[in-house]
């Protein structure tokens, strides 16, 4: 069934609630549908403002009447987009209606890279449901192993207890997509201790996901921040704590017991424990059992709607846009995870798939969207000048400034650390004596000073390492 066009009828696919929104707040007359394959949208609430670039906000889960009830000329579709047709500037839906569109933009999301994808013991989490799937399986096992090395392994790792784990990084320190090896140093007094007593309700959880809540097989909308806090992470163990960090190795093969015991006859000499479900061999050679294996090693884009379509995809996967959020195709824009950033990106700006980013893509893809039917050109919105990033990880406050991890600047930059023992870490990438990054671990109060030193690129090398003594007030200087 054909939709009625409307003044300036705009689809999206499907979900960021932050771009239906603010497109609905740039031209409130525009009929604005957005084609979700989930049944519930996605809410950043208790936003907290910290600097210029720096925001604070909860995630939480709302069901589709929401948006539909604040803005009247926002239409909710909950079906899968199975086509495009750009020629015509229909989009085919699993449904079997046929949405025409103006404008079109693609936010499609990523999807988990999982090893060893086809196995019934390896689980990649992305979004309420595999969450309700791990929460089950976890509730029944004494060992899991958990691969990868960034934010989600990360929490898991803080989050999960009575359960052993076996944690297998390719890097030489814990939570290296984030930290260096002297944060990761700062942090691992408290991974052994694992998390503190705090809320359990889950906010995030509470909607009951009805059966038919997906149509088809494509996957919910990617969890948040936080999304652990709220959830159960309880095995069957009665130690509380139990981690083994395997460091600099990645998972060779993925065995199940039947085959594993077949091999152990045949070629593996290693002294292997037979009672797990399931085996992993290492690069490093060692082989672990555990009870099941949850893979968090990132993400691709997914696109896979766009495949028919003459779209131009980046190396990464990401199909590219250009400042204007515009995909190669006319009419059709992208933001978020499904996309990326090929406009002559800002020294300090480099695209990460976090949710921070998909909320500011979408708010300013919708600019664009409303720029473009103007006849108007968008200017790049400020949050690309410089990546910002707050988050929590093991109870402290964490902010990533810039070029927090001396990206973009090879081997010819300059580290300079202050640290206290369970109260702060705070580090800074210096070139040439001007500040290229930093992070901020704990409540240091530095980031908005720090976020003005990065961007404004001023000289500092007279105070050398000056710059971290907790004695100068360094905002008195600068702010
Ligand atoms: C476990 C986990 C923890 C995370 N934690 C953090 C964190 O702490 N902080 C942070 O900043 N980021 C975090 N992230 C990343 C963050 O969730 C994503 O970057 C963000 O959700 C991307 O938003 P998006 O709108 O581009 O895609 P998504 O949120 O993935 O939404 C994509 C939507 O598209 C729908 N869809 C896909 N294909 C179709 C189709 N053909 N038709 C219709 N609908 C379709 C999906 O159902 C989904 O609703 C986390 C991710 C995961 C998986």
């Amino acid at each position: 069934m054909p939709l009625r066009r409307g003044k300036n009828t705009v689809a999206c696919v499907p979900f960021i609630l932050a771009m239906s929104w603010q497109l609905a707040v740039e031209d409130p007359g525009a009929s604005v549908i957005l084609i979700s394959a989930s049944p519930l949208v996605k809410v950043a609430r208790n936003i907290n403002k910290i600097s210029e670039r720096l925001e604070e906000f909860d995630v939480e889960e709302e069901t589709h009447a929401y948006l539909e009830k604040r803005h009247p000329h926002c239409k909710v579709i909950n079906a899968s987009a199975t086509e495009i047709n750009n020629e015509k500037h229909e989009i085919h839906l699993s449904n079997k209606q046929i949405v025409r569109y103006e404008r079109l933009c693609i936010c499609s999301g990523a999807v988990p890279k999982v090893i060893a994808e086809s196995s019934p013991f390896v689980l990649g989490i992305r979004d309420t449901e595999t969450v309700e799937v791990f929460q089950k399986k976890l509730s029944d096992a004494k060992r899991v192993m958990i691969v990868g090395n960034g934010g989600i392994a990360t929490e898991l790792v803080y989050e999960i207890e009575n359960c052993q784990i076996i944690w297998a990084i390719k890097d030489k320190s814990v939570g290296a997509t984030f930290f260096d090896a002297g944060a990761a140093k700062f942090f691992l007094p408290c991974l052994n201790e694992g998390k503190q007593d705090g809320p359990t309700v889950s906010k995030r959880l509470k909607y009951e996901l009805e059966g038919d809540s997906h149509p088809e097989s494509v996957m919910g909308s990617a969890l948040g921040p936080d999304w652990s806090m709220h959830v159960n992470l309880k095995g069957k163990t009665v130690e509380r704590r139990n981690i083994h960090i395997e460091y600099e190795c990645e998972v060779k093969a993925v065995y199940e017991r039947e085959e594993l015991l077949k091999m152990k006859k045949e070629t593996l000499s290693e002294q292997t424990e037979d009672s797990w479900p399931v085996y992993t061999e290492l690069t490093n050679g060692k082989i672990h059992g555990c009870d099941f294996i949850i893979s968090a090693t990132g993400v691709v884009p997914n696109t896979a709607l766009l495949q028919k379509n003459k779209f131009d995809f980046a190396d990464d996967g990401g199909v590219k846009v250009n400042d204007q959020m515009k995909t190669n195709l006319e009419y059709i824009f992208a933001a978020g995870d499904a996309c990326t950033a090929s406009w002559s990106l800002s020294k300090h700006w480099f695209q990460m798939r976090l949710w921070t980013q998909a909320r500011q893509m979408g708010a300013y893809a919708a600019k664009c969207m409303v720029c473009d039917m103007r006849g108007e050109t968008a200017i790049l919105d400020v949050c690309f000048d410089l990546f910002t990033h707050v988050t929590k990880f093991f109870g402290y406050k964490v902010v990533l400034l810039g070029l927090y991890n001396g990206q973009k600047l090879g081997t010819d930059y300059e580290i300079i650390v202050r640290s206290s023992e369970r109260t702060e870490y705070v580090k800074v990438v210096m070139q040439d004596g001007r500040m290229q990054g930093a992070v901020l671990v704990g409540e240091t109060d530095l980031e908005e000073t720090f976020e003005n030193l990065i961007h404004n690129g001023l000289d500092l090398s007279m105070y050398g390492e000056d710059i971290l003594n907790p004695d100068i007030d360094i905002e008195d200087y600068f702010d």
